[in-house]
């Protein structure tokens, strides 16, 4: 559930219309719902076991005022760079709630973690377990250690976005666990605190999940047999979300909540969650305006002035988003057949092909919906075009949380040599 929906015949994000939005902003931009981030975050924590920990991945959308939302309902954050980390500890997010994932953490961002005091590092090699040895010592310190356990399980869902199988750069291999796990423990600068996985994104169905929580939590005993101390699973994101209408709906929180216990009750272990998309996912729209109706020889082209520069994800994930004229249409409004595209000098600047919208005209503003993940923080600034500003909604109040940049902004970030001419 989200709070978008049509009122007083217009599009709006709570209390305010989208185009009243339009004139004050410009167009394009993102615009949350701090009600529905909310909603999402409770709805999910609710369904987990008392005490787990759930860690919003700052990648799916790391705006401050996102990010502060959810710190006020009691949220942790997944990092998976020192610039994240820096932002998670900007908003209100408590160190002792932050965990660090990703496969090629430098040293300095380690050091900067265990400065920090962060609650966990999620480790995906050997390697740089030993680096975080190296770095913890001369700290000091112990670094609280999971190890990502890549459990080879096919997360059936798109192939730029599976993380768990054998094949993928994630995690070290279920094979190797015991080896590596004693390797750690022989280590005098990290502590071996529980085991970690994550195994793909926009995951449609449970049984993926629950094959590898199974294999986790039979690991765990194996480890425990070994002599490590596991008092932590975690369990990673990926819980998916309906970005279409017309196709089943993705498990709810409820589901996999229940799945989750039935897996991992009987080892009394605390456990984190690193969801993304579930909380942000719907709680954001991309608002942009026809600029252009195009009659090409064979379709129709509706030219936005948004870009794949603004959202990547179709161009990059064959992504698909519902795409919402911010006027309501009359009832049973005659379709149009459009390619919705934006400006960038890209063939792949397509949102979407061959869709049936009510007929738009220049000047209309349309909506991009479920954009509020992976949106604005894949953004660029390709050909040269400031990103989509971000607005935050809360009832009838709103606020510019990123503003658009402008040229000068841009032409600012390049250095011309002395040398040159
Ligand atoms: C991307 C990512 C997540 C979040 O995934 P969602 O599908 O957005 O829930 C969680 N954990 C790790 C390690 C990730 O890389």
């Amino acid at each position: 559930m989200n709070h978008f929906g049509y009122k007083g015949g217009v599009l709006s994000a709570e209390d305010v219309g989208l185009p009243a939005l339009a004139a004050r902003v410009g167009t394009p931009f993102y615009c949350y719902s701090r009600a529905t981030l909310e909603r999402h975050y409770k709805v999910f924590a609710g369904a987990l076991p008392k005490e787990s920990l759930v860690a919003f991945s700052v990648k799916a959308n790391g705006n401050l005022a996102v990010l502060k939302t959810l710190a006020l309902l009691g949220a942790g954050a997944d990092v998976v760079s020192g610039g994240e980390l820096a932002k998670a500890l900007a908003a209100g997010i408590p160190a002792e709630r932050i965990v660090f994932s990703g496969v090629g953490k430098t040293k300095e961002e380690m050091h900067q973690a265990l400065t920090a005091g962060i609650y966990q590092f999620n480790v995906e090699s050997e390697p740089e377990l030993l680096a975080l040895d190296e770095v913890a010592r001369e700290l000091n310190k112990r670094a609280p250690i999971t190890l990502r356990i890549n459990p080879d399980v096919d997360a059936r869902t798109h192939a730029k976005i599976t993380t768990g199988t054998a094949e993928t750069k994630f995690g070290i291999p279920f094979a190797r666990a015991r080896e590596a796990y004693a390797r750690a423990a022989s280590l005098h600068n990290v502590e071996i605190v529980g085991i970690d996985v994550h195994i793909g994104s926009q995951l449609t169905e449970l049984a993926p999940f629950e094959a590898a929580f199974e294999k986790v939590a039979a690991l765990a005993k194996t480890l425990r047999a070994d002599g490590h101390s596991i008092t932590r699973l975690d369990l990673g994101g990926g819980l998916g979300v309906p970005y279409e209408n017309n196709n089943m709906p993705p498990p709810d929180p409820a589901a996999y909540g229940k799945m989750v216990a039935r897996a991992t009750d009987q080892l009394g272990c605390r456990l984190i969650f690193e969801p993304g998309r579930l909380i942000a996912a719907n709680a954001g729209v991309l608002v942009a305006k026809v600029l252009y109706v195009k009659e090409g020889e064979a379709k129709n082209f509706l030219i936005l002035d948004a870009g794949m520069n603004d959202l990547i994800r179709p161009a990059m994930y064959d992504a698909h988003h519902e795409i919402v004229p911010v006027k309501e249409p009359v009832p049973g409004a005659e379709r149009v057949v459009y390619d919705v595209v934006g400006p960038v000098c890209e063939t792949s600047d397509l949102f979407a092909a061959g869709r049936a919208l009510p007929e738009l005209k220049s000047g209309d503003l349309v909506a991009i919906l479920s954009t509020g993940a992976y949106g604005a923080t894949m953004a660029s600034s390709y050909n040269a075009r400031p990103p989509a500003p971000e607005v935050l909604v809360s009832a009838a109040e709103w606020a510019i949380v990123r503003p658009r940049l402008r040229h000068d902004d841009l032409i600012g970030q390049d250095r011309l040599p002395d040398w040159l001419g």
